[in-house]
């Protein structure tokens, strides 16, 4: 995915398509995040405040979070964390692991955006 080109002149077709990069958000601490350009997974992880929001504080539960505590602390609706969930999953930044009746999420540092585009949470 990330791969670093080395300076070989050769030319693969494969390796020329260029991925499409995003800005970094505002929100994003600077210095922490090299590239001032996001990957489009990574910018599906913070691309808005609030999902960035769920996962620092995820980040800080090593024992995951209910869809209900986070609504709780975000002071966001149910609706729009599940939402934020849903897309956080897309990319596998997230788990869900079941506990009885309730699914706790959890932050899956070995996710692409935190292993290697070292998105800060
Ligand atoms: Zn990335």
């Amino acid at each position: 995915m990330h791969k670093k080109s080395v300076g070989k002149t050769k030319q693969t077709s494969k390796n020329e398509t260029r991925q499409e990069r995003y800005p970094r958000p505002a929100w994003l601490p600077k210095g922490v995040v090299e590239e001032e350009e996001l990957c489009p997974e990574c910018f599906k992880v913070v691309g808005d405040r609030s999902r960035y929001k769920l996962v620092c504080m995820l980040g800080k539960a090593s024992e995951g979070m209910t869809v209900g505590a986070l609504t709780e602390e975000l002071k966001l609706k149910q609706p729009t964390v599940t939402h934020h969930l849903q897309i956080l999953k897309s990319v596998e930044a997230v788990e869900v692991v079941p506990q009885g009746r309730e699914r706790v999420y959890r932050l899956n540092r070995d996710a692409h955006c935190f292993e290697e585009c070292k998105i800060p949470y």
